[in-house]
Parts: C-alpha cells; sequence; structure tokens
C-alpha cells in the first residue's frame, strides 16, 4: 500500500473541486471496496477526500411523490428504513441479500454503485487483466470464467458487477444525480454503469471528479408483488452467481406491468427489457414465465466454466417470478 494524504472535504463543492484538480485524488466514504483495491496494488490515490461526513444521507419523498436516497445513506439505514420497506421493498430485500451485516453498516448508497468487480484476475496483479491495466489482455477469457459475464461482454473483458442493490434499482427506474465541477446532471440507472467495449477499465459514465449525490425512484405500484432471488455458492457473504429482481403490478391473475433485472450476468445491473414487454397482459402463470425466460436469454453466451448459468438463470427467473406473483 503506498502513502497518500487524506482531507475531508467541507462540502460538495469542495469534494468535487479537490478530486477534480487532479486524476490521483478520489473519494472515499464507507471504503469498502477502495480500501481493499488500494491494499492489493490495484487502486493508489495520493489523495483521498473524505465524503462520508456530507450531508447526504436523507432518504425522502420528493414533491412529485419520487423517494430520494442520498448517495451517503448507508445500505443498512436504507434497507431497514420504513418508507423503503413499505414503497420498495425490493430495494430493501436486494440489501439485505447483499455482503454481510458489518459491510452492510459502513457501505452507501453511492459507494455500492461505485464497487468494482470481483473478478479474481483484477483482484491478482501479477495476472493480465484489461480492466486493471488497460491492454494486457483478459486472462479470464481462456482462464477459470466461472463467476463471469453471459451478457454484454467484449474481447475485452467478461467481468460482472458484483452489487445486489442495483440490481434492483435498475428494475424500478431509478436515476442517478450527479454534481460536477461545471454542471449537475441526472443519469437514468439503466444508463450509469457501462458495458465493456474496448475500454473495459471504465465502469461507468461518471468524469472525473464528478459525485454521485442521490438517487430517485419514482412512484410507483411494484410494493406488492416482488422478489429478489440470489443464487450464490453459500447463503451469506457471497457474490451472486445469478440474481433476479422481479416486480409485477397485477390485477387479479393478469399482469399490467413488470420489471425484471438480473445481477451476476454483466459488467452492468442487466434489465430485461424484452421480457418485461412479453409478461405485460399476460396472466401469471408457469408457461409464461417460461417464454419470458427465454426470450431474456436470447443473447446469452458462454465462456466455458460459466456454462452453467445458461440452464441457471431462466430456472431463476422462472422461480423468483412465480413467488413475486404469489405473494399476498
Ligand atoms: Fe480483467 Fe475483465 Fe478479464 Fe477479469 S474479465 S481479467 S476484470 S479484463
Amino acid at each position: 500500500m503506498i502513502n497518500f494524504n487524506y482531507k475531508k472535504a467541507a462540502n460538495v463543492k469542495d469534494a468535487v473541486a479537490l478530486v477534480s484538480k487532479d486524476n490521483s485524488s478520489m473519494f472515499i466514504a464507507g471504503g469498502t471496496n477502495l480500501v481493499d483495491l488500494m491494499k492489493r496494488g490495484i487502486s493508489s490515490p495520493q489523495n483521498l477526500i473524505g465524503i462520508d461526513q456530507l450531508p447526504l444521507n436523507n432518504i425522502e419523498r420528493t414533491a412529485s411523490g419520487n423517494i430520494r436516497i442520498g448517495a451517503m445513506a448507508l445500505n443498512s439505514d436504507v434497507a431497514e428504513n420504513e418508507l423503503i420497506r413499505s414503497q420498495l421493498p425490493l430495494l430493501s430485500m436486494a440489501l439485505n441479500a447483499g455482503a454481510s451485516p458489518q459491510i452492510r453498516n459502513m457501505a452507501t448508497t453511492g459507494g455500492n454503485m461505485m464497487q468494482r468487480t470481483r473478478c479474481s484476475y483484477f483482484y491478482d496483479i501479477s495476472m493480465p487483466c484489461n480492466k486493471r491495466n488497460p491492454g494486457s489482455g483478459c486472462a479470464a477469457m481462456n482462464g477459470y470464467n466461472r463467476m463471469h459475464a453471459i451478457f454484454g461482454a467484449s474481447d475485452n473483458c467478461i467481468a460482472v458487477h458484483p452489487s445486489d442493490m442495483c440490481v434492483a434499482l435498475v428494475a424500478l427506474d431509478a436515476s442517478v444525480h450527479i454534481t460536477g465541477n461545471k454542471k449537475d446532471r441526472n443519469v437514468a440507472f439503466k444508463d450509469f454503469h457501462r458495458l465493456p467495449g474496448n475500454t473495459a477499465q471504465k465502469d461507468n459514465v461518471l468524469e472525473n471528479g464528478e459525485l454521485i449525490t442521490a438517487v430517485e425512484i419514482p412512484v410507483n405500484r411494484f410494493n406488492k408483488h416482488y422478489h429478489y432471488s440470489k443464487v450464490r455458492d453459500r447463503s451469506s457473504f457471497a457474490f451472486a452467481l445469478v440474481s433476479v429482481a422481479a416486480a409485477l403490478d397485477m390485477d387479479g391473475n393478469n399482469i399490467k406491468n413488470a420489471r425484471l433485472a438480473m445481477g451476476g450476468v454483466a459488467h452492468k445491473p442487466w434489465r430485461l427489457f424484452a421480457a418485461e414487454e412479453f409478461l405485460k397482459g399476460k396472466k401469471a402463470d408457469e408457461a409464461n414465465f417460461k417464454q419470458a425466460a427465454a426470450i431474456a436469454m436470447k443473447d446469452a453466451k458462454s465462456y466455458g466454466h460459466n456454462e452453467f448459468k445458461l440452464r441457471m438463470a431462466p430456472q431463476a427467473i422462472v422461480n423468483t417470478l412465480n413467488i413475486a406473483a404469489n405473494k399476498s
């Protein structure tokens, strides 16, 4: 681990100004991923700008009825918040499926979005990795790639995004509030994380110095029929092999609207738009859920050791939809 300077930002403007100044500065909040990256020599910021004390931890209704979650709100606080539990229970469920209670007590909403892949070759600095060292190659492509992507990968990188929270947020049509040196902007959550393409080192669309200040979730009717399934190697503190977030707006046994997303399968939280469209107006039954899963899997591709995901993923979609539809 290299020596570094640490400074607490006085406010959001100060934080953005300090990190915008140079490429060797980074924000730090809970540090649950960044400190590991620094210890292993994967990330070497010379200046860490502390932002965990900034007043960005509110969870509140906006004037339009949306729910806004501050970027510094802790994962555990969001998961247990009464407004989230009653109005966005899918998000609460996904958060509680992530990491351990200790980590959820430290990790922030913004930090969860910024966490990096858990590809083991990314963490092993003796191995080629385009995400850590652009142009060096991808050791996972012909290596042990059991945890890796089946959607949206490139010849450059087949890593997956590790978050559970983000799978629920992309399903619920969230948007991301961002403050930069020159302007503020909002980005749809589905567009915040990137596919690897030829620039696997870039996980998301943030420019240097830009800070996530909040996520906002629109009013919805998805708080009755919902479920988050996480298939993993052990029952706690493990990243998803495959996860599914499902939410249905139902009238009797008819689906008025559906939201579906997957985790553990792509470089970004993977929204299943075509499957959602298929389910709209259909009966909530096994046959339709199987058809939706088949549509969702249309472009899936395995890389060897992760071939089992091609069978696991559609089954997980069907199971999750069944549980969501039958939740009373
Ligand atoms: Fe690196 Fe991505 Fe390849 Fe993993 S999959 S070794 S993160 S380039």
